[in-house]
């Protein structure tokens, strides 16, 4: 029978439209659907930091060294090794090569940009001028220069399949179309109140402090669509919470170095300047999955926009957590507890009493000295916590940046089924694909790289496929 194309995409976000791309440069006739009004999806809404390692960007600056393998001892081993060893490696193998297609594509990656973005010890954050709506628009660009179909506005509800159990096809409402292979693209579940219960505890857990920043459309159809044609569904409970003081529904992933996260015990247990790759962990981690931050009188009043959100301040388009007038407001909510000695401060936290007092002597006592001897924190971070009345902030990881659970691919992005058979005819790349992403975030940028890299892998993957299908 003659089919309408030779591969169909679901969902044009970063890993969709590199799909398509990547496809249609193998000769398939590509079909790109979207549910969404436009393209891009969560990709065009990101901050478009991409991570990689033997980057042409890390070289310019010096970094001559960084290779795959690094990074893949790094990313195994902060994940304790509980990551599929295979998607890893092959993540970490071509996301240097991604960044170079981006960046042949149009997209503006300046050495000057690079940063560490996670706890790696040479530099693999590769920041988009322009941010993730820079990736999105040189991808779009791509696909209107090829002869893709796009359909907008249009939520694929299922997939066909043949006799003998090949996807080949997509269904949306009454309409069916044909394909020799189908990838499933369709971000994560972020939007979804039940799937997050069902596949991230951890974020339905922070009940009504959590909230979502991605694309309303990543509903997690994906793991649906895959789920009825028997694909397996792996990495439970995993995703990227950022930390937040619930004051106001703002993303300001960098926090002030000024304040002092304490824990229940009473104790300072990470550097509060950690990374965002890493913090959510370790918040999550303490007793209750929250922790306190601590700062005096004095350090209220000080409280300034960091130099980052300074003029997005100013022009009054971003409200800031951890300014003055703010901190004042939100003391009249309840929300900035106060109380004029640390022993009464801890008692209304319902921090362990005591414990409070000997940290914050101790941390006074770096200050003094000007170093942090427990985390390190930077010296001109180091603010005493001395002047009565004292404040405590609840800070939870409950903004749901990304999740990660999602249908079981092998290194090729073939969909598998819980015996490790191949689903024929389909595939699946970014959030949707469960597997790629551990534990723990390995470093800002680790997201779209996946979702670049194993997009590319679809479309290639599914060109093949389809082709085998003539
Ligand atoms: C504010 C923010 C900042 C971030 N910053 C970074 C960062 O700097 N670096 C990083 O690595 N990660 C970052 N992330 C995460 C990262 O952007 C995403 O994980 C990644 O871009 C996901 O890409 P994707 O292609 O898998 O999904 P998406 O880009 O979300 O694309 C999914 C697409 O599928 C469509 N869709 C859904 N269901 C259907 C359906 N049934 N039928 C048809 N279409 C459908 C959606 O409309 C959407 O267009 C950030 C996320 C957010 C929200």
């Amino acid at each position: 029978m003659e089919r309408d194309y030779d591969v169909i995409i679901v969902g044009g976000g970063g890993a969709g439209m590199s799909a398509a791309i990547t496809a249609a440069d193998a000769h398939a006739r590509v079909l790109l659907v979207d549910a969404d009004k436009k393209l891009g999806g969560s990709t065009a809404l990101s901050g478009g930091v991409y991570y990689a390692a033997g980057t042409a960007q890390q070289r310019a600056r010096g970094y001559l060294n960084d290779s795959a393998d690094a990074l893949f001892e790094y990313y195994m081993t902060l994940n304790q090794y509980r990551v599929e060893a295979s998607l890893a490696r092959r993540l970490c193998d071509g996301a240097a090569d991604g960044l170079a297609w981006l960046t042949d594509l149009g997209v503006e990656f300046r050495p000057e940009d690079l940063y560490a973005s996670g706890v790696e010890s040479v530099p693999r954050g590769h920041a988009a001028l322009g941010n993730g709506a820079a990736i999105a628009a040189a991808l779009e660009r791509e696909v209107s220069r090829r002869a893709i179909d796009v359909a907008l506005n249009t939520r694929v509800s299922g997939l066909v399949t043949a006799a003998d159990g090949r996807v080949c096809g997509i269904r949306s409402g009454e309409t069916t179309v044909t394909a020799g292979a189908v990838v499933v693209t369709t971000g994560g579940f972020g939007a979804n109140p039940y799937l997050l219960h069902q596949h991230y505890p951890d974020a339905a857990a922070t009940g009504d402090w959590a909230w979502y920043i991605g694309s309303s459309h990543c509903q997690g159809d994906g793991l649906s669509l895959g789920a009825a044609v028997g694909a397996d569904i792996v990495g439970h409970n995993r995703g990227l919470l950022l930390t937040t003081p619930n004051f106001h529904r703002q993303l300001e992933v960098f926090v002030p170095g000024w304040l002092v996260y304490v824990n229940r015990e009473g104790r300072r247990f990470v550097k509060e300047t950690a990374e965002y790759a890493v913090m959510s962990g370790v918040v999550q981690a303490q007793t209750g999955g929250s922790c306190f931050a601590l700062f005096d009188d004095a350090a209220k009043h000080a409280a300034r926009p960091m130099a980052k959100y300074a003029d997005a301040f100013a022009a009054g388009v971003l409200p800031l957590n951890w300014v003055t007038s703010e901190l004042e407001a939100q003391e009249r909510t309840g929300k900035v507890i106060r109380a004029d000695t640390l022993d009464a401060l801890a008692v209304r936290c319902g921090i362990r009493p005591g414990a409070l007092e000997a940290t914050v002597a101790r941390y006074n006592a770096d200050c003094e000295a000007g170093q942090d001897s427990m985390f390190f924190k930077a010296a001109e971070d180091l603010k005493p916590v001395l002047t009565p009345p004292f404040y405590a902030v609840e800070v939870r990881a409950a903004i749901i940046c990304l999740t990660s659970t999602g249908l079981r691919i092998d290194r090729d992005a073939q969909v598998l089924d819980p015996r490790d058979h191949p689903i024929r005819g389909l595939f699946a790349g970014g959030e949707t694909a469960g597997g790629v992403l551990g534990e723990r975030y390995v470093g800002g940028g680790n997201s779209i790289a996946n979702a670049i890299v194993f997009g590319r892998i679809a479309g290639t993957s599914a060109a093949a496929e389809s082709r085998r299908n003539d």
